[in-house]
C-alpha cells in the first residue's frame, strides 16, 4: 500500500510506530528474454544433462548459420529499398537480450499471403525469406521436443517462444503458448468462445454484443436488459453492488469508476499476465505438467487457460475502498492496494499518485503466485518471507511500451532505494539471516522499510545477476514456498542449496551487484508502500498469521 500524503503519513506514523510500514520498495528488474540460453529451468527427475548438452550444441550451430542467412536477407531487402524488412531481419538475427527482460507479444494476425501483384524480384525474396524462417522455426521446434525428452521442459518452453518469434504462424508452438487460429487471427480460447457467441471486442467498452456497439458509441447503455443514457447508467453503477464488470481472458474487473476505466485496467492486467506467465513459466508448471503442454493430441491444455478469472475490485475513492474493507483489514487506511487471500480479490482505488500502476502490478503479482493453487494456505509464515514481497516489488517496475514489455529498469525507484540502502547506508542483513524471517518477523521489524528495499534488491539480483544465472533457482525457491499444502510446514530449500553457491558468496556478489548499478532515479519522488501492521493481540497464532497473510500476501 502507498502512503497518500504527509498528513496521513504523520497520522500513521503516530499510530503505527512499531508496526511498521512495509515500504514497497521499488525494484526494477530487467525483463526476461523470450529465449534465454543461460537458464535451463527445473528438470524432470530422469533428466539427462548429456542430451541437453547435445541440444544446446546443435542450437548454437543452428543459430549461427541462421544469423548469417538473416544477414544476407537483410542486405537483399535493403537493396530493394525495403528498409523495414531489412531491420526485421537484423532484429531476428539478434538473440533476445538477457540484460533486460523483454518479451514481445506475437502478432495477432496470421501472416497474409504475399500478393501476386508485387514485383517478381521482391516476391521471390519474400517467399525465400518465409521459407527460411519456417524451416528454422521447425528446427527449433524439433530441438524443443528433444529438450523435453531429455527432461528439461522449461528449457523446451523457452525454445517454443523463440519458435514463435521466428515464425509467428507455427501452429504447434502457438498452441503451446495458448493460442488458436480463428479465421485469420490467433486468439485465446476465451476470445474464440466470445466471438463464436456473436460478441466483438471494443477497445473502449470491452466485449459487446455486435448489435450493441453502435448504440454504445452513441452514448446509450444497457442495464439489466434496459437501454438508458450513459449518465443514468453511471448513477446506478455508483453503487458497487451494481458495478460494471469487465471480463477479459484472465480477469474479471468490478468497478464503479466507469466502464472505460475498467476496460483499461483489465487490458493492463492482461498484458501483465502474459508477461508474467512467460517470465515465470517454470513456476506454474511442474516438469510433468509442462510436458503435457507439448502433447499434440488431447485437450487444448496450456498455461494460459484457467477456468476462473482473477478478481479485481477497483473503487472510485479511497474512502469507499477503506469503508468496504475495514471489517476485513482493520489497518486498511494505511494501504493503497491489497490482495486479500481470504476472498482472492485484488483491491485498488483511483489514486492520483503517478505510481498507481506500480501498486497494481505489485498486488497482481501476489495474486498470480498465490492463486496458482486452489487450496487456502499460509505462505512463508516460518521463513523466507522476504521473497514474497521482494518479487512483488521487483515486478512493480513492469512497463509496457510500444508492444514490448519489460521489467527491471535499474532507475526504478524501488531498485534505486535498494541500491542506496546497500551502497550509501551500508545496510545489509546477510541473506541467511534475512531468509530466516517469517512473515511476522519481517513485517514487525523496526527496519521494515529497509528490509523491503533489501528484498527488492535481492529479487533483482536473483533474477538478473550474470545474465540470469540464478533465475531458475529463484523460481524453484518461489515454487517451493507457494506450493505448500498449508497444513504442514513447507519444505523449502535455501537459495544457497538451490544455486549451489554458499551464502557468504551470494552476500558478496549482491553487494558488488548493487555497487555496479547506476545511481539515480527517473522519478522525482518515491512512493512508499506500507504493509498492514500485525493485528492487535492475536487470539491465536494461526488466526493472527492468517489475518496478516490475507491482508498482504500484498505488500
Ligand atoms: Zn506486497
Amino acid at each position: 500500500m502507498l502512503l497518500p500524503d504527509g498528513r496521513l503519513a504523520r497520522r500513521f506514523a503516530r499510530t503505527v510506530l512499531l508496526v511498521l510500514a512495509l515500504v514497497l520498495v521499488a525494484l526494477r528488474t530487467a525483463a526476461v528474454p523470450a529465449f534465454d540460453p543461460v537458464g535451463v529451468g527445473p528438470a524432470a527427475r530422469n533428466a539427462s544433462p548429456k542430451q541437453l548438452e547435445a541440444v544446446q550444441t546443435e542450437l548454437r550451430s543452428l543459430q549461427k548459420q541462421h544469423a548469417a542467412r538473416l544477414d544476407a536477407f537483410a542486405q537483399d531487402f535493403a537493396d530493394l529499398g525495403l528498409q523495414q524488412e531489412s531491420r526485421q531481419c537484423r532484429e531476428l538475427a539478434t538473440p533476445p537480450s538477457t540484460e533486460v527482460f523483454r518479451v514481445q507479444k506475437p502478432p495477432k494476425e496470421k501472416q497474409p499471403e504475399i500478393p501476386l501483384s508485387v514485383p517478381e524480384k521482391e516476391r521471390d525474396l519474400r517467399v525465400r525469406f518465409r521459407e527460411a524462417q519456417s524451416k528454422y522455426a521447425a528446427d527449433l521446434y524439433r530441438l524443443s521436443r528433444r529438450a523435453l525428452a531429455a527432461g528439461y521442459p522449461s528449457y523446451a518452453y523457452g525454445l517454443v517462444q523463440e519458435v514463435v518469434r521466428q515464425d509467428t504462424d507455427h501452429a504447434n508452438a502457438r498452441r503451446i503458448l495458448g493460442y488458436k487460429l480463428r479465421n485469420k487471427e490467433w486468439v485465446t480460447p476465451f476470445a474464440a468462445e466470445k466471438l463464436d457467441k456473436g460478441f466483438v471486442w471494443d477497445d473502449r467498452f470491452g466485449w459487446l454484443r455486435k448489435q450493441d456497439v453502435a448504440r454504445y458509441r452513441a452514448g446509450q447503455r444497457v442495464f439489466l436488459g434496459h437501454w438508458m443514457s450513459a449518465d443514468k447508467e453511471a448513477t446506478i453503477r455508483r453503487d458497487f453492488r451494481h458495478a460494471w464488470q469487465v471480463r477479459t481472458d484472465h480477469y474479471l474487473v468490478h468497478t464503479d469508476v466507469s466502464l472505460e476505466r475498467g476496460v483499461e485496467i483489465a487490458k493492463s492486467l492482461e498484458q501483465f499476465h502474459d508477461f508474467f506467465m512467460q517470465t515465470f513459466a517454470a513456476f506454474f508448471t511442474t516438469p510433468e505438467q509442462m510436458a503435457k503442454l507439448f502433447q499434440t493430441s488431447g485437450p487444448n491444455s496450456n498455461l494460459q487457460i484457467r477456468r476462473d478469472p482473477y478478481d479485481v475490485d477497483y473503487f472510485r475513492t479511497r474512502q469507499e475502498y477503506c469503508d468496504r474493507l475495514r471489517s476485513k483489514i482493520p489497518q486498511i487506511d494505511i494501504t493503497n492496494g491489497l490482495y486479500f487471500t481470504g476472498d482472492r480479490v485484488a483491491y485498488f482505488f483511483v489514486n492520483p499518485d503517478p505510481h498507481e500502476q506500480d501498486t497494481l502490478f505489485h498486488e497482481a503479482t501476489h495474486q498470480l503466485f498465490y492463486e496458482n493453487l486452489r487450496n487456502d494456505r499460509m505462505v512463508a509464515m516460518d521463513a523466507n518471507f522476504w521473497i514474497v514481497e521482494g518479487i512483488a516489488c521487483y515486478m512493480e517496475s513492469y512497463r509496457a511500451e510500444n508492444g514490448q514489455y519489460s521489467v527491471g529498469d535499474p532507475h526504478h525507484i524501488r531498485i534505486q532505494n535498494a541500491r542506496d540502502r546497500c551502497v550509501v547506508d551500508h545496510y545489509y542483513v546477510p541473506l541467511e539471516k534475512f531468509a530466516a524471517m517469517g512473515m511476522k518477523e519481517f513485517q514487525q521489524s523496526r527496519e521494515i522499510r529497509k528490509n523491503y528495499s533489501q528484498a527488492a534488491g535481492l529479487a533483482h539480483f536473483f533474477v538478473q545477476y550474470d545474465g540470469g544465472r540464478y533465475r531458475d533457482a529463484l523460481i524453484e525457491h518461489l515454487a517451493e514456498i507457494y506450493h505448500t499444502t498449508g497444513r504442514q510446514r513447507a519444505i523449502v530449500k535455501g537459495l544457497d542449496e538451490l544455486t549451489g553457491v554458499p551464502y557468504s558468496d551470494l552476500d558478496r556478489q549482491y553487494v558488488e551487484y548493487m555497487r555496479a548499478l547506476p545511481a539515480g532515479g527517473k522519478q522525482a519522488s518515491a512512493p512508499s508502500a506500507i504493509n498492514p501492521p500485525a493485528p492487535p493481540a492475536p487470539g491465536n497464532q494461526a488466526a493472527a498469521g492468517h489475518a496478516i497473510n490475507q491482508a498482504d500476501a500484498g505488500r
